[in-house]
């Protein structure tokens, strides 16, 4: 299995985050991508190859272009004012509150944001853009008849929206890579988010369409992040009515109940009959994964890939989250390798 993968993910290195009502360094490092890349060589899954060029036309057919162009001025309009150091958000709209953009940096980072956990850095657009690419030059390849591609891209995208970032994430590359995936013909695309944290950015932007199938496995969220999204009854609207599936499984869960909930998701995604499946590939499902909550086991990752390859689908595989740094790459690439047995 081909990986695209480029080294400017590096860009994105911020300094701290907001969790547990402490400013903490990053959970979602550069290291991360390192040990996975790592792994891939380690187990020779195949070559490796640098992303190509899309420009902006590709993100755009996803995101709002007002928040693409915030997010590429973000960091420069936050130095301005407050110096070369990280730009996190400070307060949100609340119910009832007006959605105005406000003139000021501040007042945009709150206005496109959901979290305090995913700082804009000088080297943010540079990452983002380069991941987006990553996404994009594999699923090129998918779409001129490889079986499956590796996109090894970081910063993850599965939280972001298409006018909002947070959870890490700033452009969401697996739903940038499912339109692509449409707009080279393809008549109906399958997103399937195994991350462990439900992925409410694909859901919101392929929510009211017919064509893109949605479906996600996740912490639930009365008990776990982003909280506001990802309970069952979500089913999507208007054409997209029945083309979302989310599987909200409490903490503590482990392979035996996943499995049941990964299978009744592929079975769903079956009788949809999509012609290109996108896997947003999270592994903080992992049992020791810091800020996670399932007790999946590494071998468990390897039936996934197999579970997923029974689709008999061209398939993307986007990389999203995971945090236990050191089984990272193990993990992931477990998946790629069970898909490729299967
Ligand atoms: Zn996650």
């Amino acid at each position: 299995m081909i990986t695209i993968f480029s080294e400017d993910h590096r860009l994105q290195d911020g300094k701290a985050e907001l969790i547990d009502g402490k400013l903490v360094p990053c959970f979602e490092m550069p290291k991360r991508a390192e040990i996975v890349h790592a792994r891939v060589k380690e187990v020779g899954l195949g070559p490796i190859e640098a992303p190509r060029h899309f420009g902006r036309a590709p993100i755009v057919r996803v995101h709002k272009p007002d928040f693409v162009a915030f997010l590429e001025s973000a960091y420069d309009e936050w130095k301005s004012e407050h110096g070369d150091y990280d730009a996190l958000p400070l307060n949100w709209l609340a119910p009832r509150m007006r959605r105005k953009l406000p003139e000021r940096i501040d007042g945009k980072l709150g206005f496109y944001s959901f979290d305090a956990g995913t700082p804009i850095t000088a080297g943010t657009w540079r990452a983002i853009t380069s991941s987006a690419n990553v996404a994009l030059t594999a699923q090129a390849k998918v779409a001129n008849g490889e079986r499956a591609v590796f996109a090894l891209c970081r910063p993850p995208g599965h939280h972001a929206g298409s006018d909002f970032y947070g959870g890490y994430c700033f452009l969401n590359n697996a739903a940038i890579a499912a339109q692509a995936f449409r707009d080279g013909g393809a008549g109906k695309v399958a997103v399937l988010d195994v991350d462990y944290h439900h992925g409410n950015g694909t859901q919101e932007i392929f929510y009211d369409r017919g064509d893109v199938f949605f479906a996600s496995l996740h912490g639930h969220p009365a008990q776990e992040y982003p909280y506001f999204l990802g309970y069952e009854d979500e089913r999507g609207e208007g054409e997209g009515e029945g083309c979302n599936a989310n599987y909200p499984l409490r903490w503590g869960t482990g392979w035996d109940e996943y499995e049941t909930a990964l299978d009744d998701a592929l079975a769903t995604l079956r009788r949809f009959k999509p012609d290109a499946l996108v896997i947003s590939l999270g592994v903080d499902t992992f049992k020791d994964d810091p800020i996670s909550k399932f007790k999946l086991d590494s071998p468990d990752y390897l039936k996934i890939g197999r579970k997923i390859a029974g689709l008999k689908l061209p398939t993307l595989f986007v990389m999203e989250g995971g945090y236990a740094v050191e089984e990272i790459g193990i993990n992931a690439v477990n998946v790629l390798t069970g898909f490729e047995a299967g």
